[in-house]
């Protein structure tokens, strides 16, 4: 249970002053997280530690904790000006005026007038323009003869000064107009002011909090409490105080990665104390596909083969990432693991996070299993009806020896009768859930756990995503690969390329055509592949293929297999294919309007060019103009194909701000905390977390409870959760 002080922070913004149904709605609008669909099943957010609800609730609904951890991006000076007549157009002004008149706008609906006010200074008039104007509101609001501050833009429109709709109409000697007034993101119907008010209104709320951080590191920090640095965010004075380095957002940017770390750490230490059990064999199934695999191990599948033998032969739980770009021969390495595991009696399982994955996993680990007579079986949500009866019944009898499936693999109904290691490939598409879940079906003591993942991410985020597992790099490629050729093409030569592509598919080659993430709207992206589709048709009859999201299971299927049999020459797709399909006659990959996409998705999609024996190339084609950024990213492209360096590329030219990208990686978006900007926080957080765990394995005592007042101040009410049951 969240402990009760902290409840009022976590109340609907209804319960603020001024906030009726109709400015509810706008924060919810505003503060709710952006719709993302969860795919295939997985959740969201969920990699974020243990997050529990998402930022803004089950229901979509703004609190008042949302409200705090929305900050500024921008000032608005109001200092007073000295006169109307001294007063920049064009720009927010702030001025002592006296009321003259009203008048009010004559006309019929439609064509009304707007409502004026007369307001001059010694010097000067100025006319406030209101276009829906309640009289009565505003007779009582400017009060004629009477002395007001306004603030708000001053235009000229027919040789008139003129202010729309003043921001602010306040008393003379009041405090109504703030000198510097902090500029928040906004939505259509929602101002800065109400916004900020309601701001001030949750800030107002804020419990009196004891203090979590160690005393010696906030002093030498020079950090404020939680609270006051909050308030300072919210009223910053100078462009600086917007900036990451503000000691302020340093010192929330800090709590909020303690509170992941600490997460990761309960997280961590609650799978480790499961009683993990000691796995290990001779290698004599491990011999027998080594014997028959056409190529070497490389120095790095060897050396992170090593590293998971080790973990599972010990007698705690193996909790480790087998990190390795696309290509880099992850499969081999979590089948090898799995034989090791056969051999000493138990079951393994792979789940993949698409069901064409699944299917291509069991394609290759059958084909490379079958000298060791390993029994593999698939199983997805298409396995149905008695098929699945029976897979099942294997299954629990311990007929299967591999299973390779989706999410359906933790489904409540499926039982191994000894499963002994769980694999999860491309584990972003994951949540932490159900990666509990799998290992929670290995018998009475839980399943040793392998977790893959084809996405380089930095060191740095690499902490706050994973820092709850060991790290194993396949920092080498398999040799004999050649380098891809990657060329930046304009749109505009759009005719060339498909020349171009036209020879070599003469020549036999197989050409993959996307189409970029046009919009949110999946119909869109949709209409935009059609019609590439059927523009190349013109050129290759019906030697070129479609794939969407759109198809259903069986006809997404029929036409892969149709392009991985060499039927089809071009395969134009939605971004469907990013992840691991394995075509390697496959050279040509063409990303169309290749400056919308983001450099780790640009890495991933020409990774599956250059596979087979064939020089391979990709063209990025873009559309002029480019912007900066995004002729860096295509520049970095053409510069390297080392995915960790991109990968490090990638963070640097976003940043941390950038939330789409953070979203796309999986990887957790924080509300406060900024990488690689808070970097150093992040690894003084990790250090802590670490320290307060080996002192209170529970958070036990009066600084335990703090802590733990921290997890749920950032809703990792899950970490709270799981240390109590673990
Ligand atoms: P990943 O899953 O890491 O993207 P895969 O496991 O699919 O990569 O391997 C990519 C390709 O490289 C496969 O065709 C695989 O058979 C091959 N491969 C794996 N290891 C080696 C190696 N040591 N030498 C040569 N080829 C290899
Ligand atoms: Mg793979």
């Amino acid at each position: 249970m969240r402990p009760a002080r902290l409840n009022p922070l976590f109340t609907s913004v209804r319960t603020l002053k001024g906030v009726g149904p109709r400015i509810e709605g706008l924060l919810d609008k505003l503060l709710a997280p952006k719709a993302q669909v969860p795919k295939s099943g997985t959740e969201r957010g969920t990699e974020n530690g243990t997050k529990s609800s998402g930022a803004s609730g089950a229901g979509g609904h703004a609190r008042l904790i949302d409200l705090l951890w929305h900050f500024p991006v921008g000032l608005v000076d109001r200092t007073r000006m000295p006169s109307i007549a001294e007063s920049p157009l064009g720009q927010i002004v702030t001025l002592t005026v006296r009321v003259a008149e009203h008048r009010p706008g004559g006309g019929r609906r439609g064509r009304r007038a707007p409502y004026r006010v007369l307001v001059e200074d010694d010097k000067s008039a100025l006319e406030l323009v209101y276009f829906k104007a309640d009289q009565r509101y505003l007779e009582r609001l400017l009060p004629v003869g009477e002395t007001r501050v306004i603030s708000g833009r001053l235009e000229a429109y027919d040789g008139r000064l003129q202010m729309p709709h003043p921001d602010h109409v306040a008393f003379v000697d009041s405090e109504g107009v703030p000198e510097i007034e902090p500029v928040y993101p906004l939505t259509a119907g929602l101002s800065n002011t109400t916004l900020r008010k309601a701001i001030h209104g949750a800030i107002d709320v804020m419990p009196t909090l004891p203090e979590w951080i160690d005393a010696a590191f906030l002093k030498k920090n020079g950090w404020d409490t939680f609270t006051n640095s909050l308030n300072q965010l919210h009223s910053p004075e100078t462009e600086d105080d917007l900036l990451p380095s503000n000691p302020a957002r340093q010192r929330l940017a800090y709590d909020e990665l303690l509170a992941n770390q600490l997460a990761l750490a309960i997280l961590r230490a609650t799978m480790k104390r499961r009683a993990g059990r000691s796995i290990s064999a001779p290698g004599r199934l491990r011999r027998k596909i080594l014997d028959a695999l056409p190529f070497e191990l490389t120095g790095a599948q060897a050396r992170s083969l090593a590293e998971i033998d080790e973990d599972m032969a010990d007698a705690l739980h193996m909790l480790r990432l087998l990190q390795g770009d696309v290509g880099s021969g992850k499969t081999i390495v979590a089948l090898l693991a799995m034989a090791t595991a056969a051999e000493a009696g138990h079951q393994a399982a792979l789940m993949a996070p698409t069901e064409l994955l699944a299917r291509q996993h069991l394609e290759t680990i059958e084909r490379f299993a079958a000298p060791a007579q390993l029994r593999v079986r698939l199983l997805t949500g298409r396995e149905r009806g008695k098929d699945r009866l029976a897979i099942l019944e294997d299954l629990k009898a311990g007929n299967i020896d591999i299973l390779i499936g989706t999410h359906a693999l933790f489904q409540e109904a499926i039982a191994f009768r000894d499963l002994g290691l769980a694999v999860i490939d491309e584990q972003h598409r994951f949540g932490v859930h159900q990666r509990l879940a799998l290992q929670a079906k290995g018998a009475n003591a839980g399943a040793e756990l392998l977790v893959m993942t084809a996405t380089p991410i930095p060191r740095t985020l690499l902490l706050t995503s994973h820092g709850d597992l060991d790290v194993s790099r396949l920092d080498e490629k398999p040799p004999g690969r050649q380098p891809v050729l990657t060329r930046t093409v304009s749109l505009e030569r759009l005719d060339e390329v498909v020349e171009g592509i036209d020879r070599a598919v003469r020549g036999g080659a197989q050409v993959y055509w996307v189409c970029p993430l046009v919009s949110d709207s999946e119909m869109l992206d949709l209409a935009a592949a059609e019609e590439r589709f059927a523009h190349l048709q013109k050129h290759f009859g019906d030697k070129v293929g479609l794939v969407h999201g759109k198809l259903a299971g069986k006809e997404k299927d029929a036409v892969m297999a149709r392009f991985a049999a060499g039927d089809l020459s071009v395969l134009v797709s939605t971004t469907v294919i990013e992840v691991g399909v394995d075509v390697p006659n496959a050279s040509i990959m063409i990303i169309e309007h290749a400056e919308r996409f983001g450099l780790a998705q640009l890495h991933q999609l020409r990774g599956r060019v250059g596979r087979g024996a064939a020089q391979s190339s990709c063209v990025l084609l873009y559309k002029q103009p480019l912007g900066e950024i995004a002729r860096e990213r295509l520049n970095v492209m053409r510069s390297t194909e080392d995915g960790f360096v991109i990968a490090e590329e990638d963070l640097r030219l976003r940043g941390g701000g950038e939330v789409l990208g953070t979203r796309q990686s999986g990887l957790p978006a924080f509300r406060v905390a900024q990488l690689p900007e808070h970097q150093d926080l992040l690894a003084a957080a990790r250090d802590e977390a670490r320290l307060c765990l080996s002192r209170m394995p529970r958070l036990e005592g009066d600084q335990g409870e703090r802590l733990r007042l921290l997890l749920y101040l950032f809703e990792r009410d899950d970490a709270v959760k799981l240390m109590r049951a673990g």
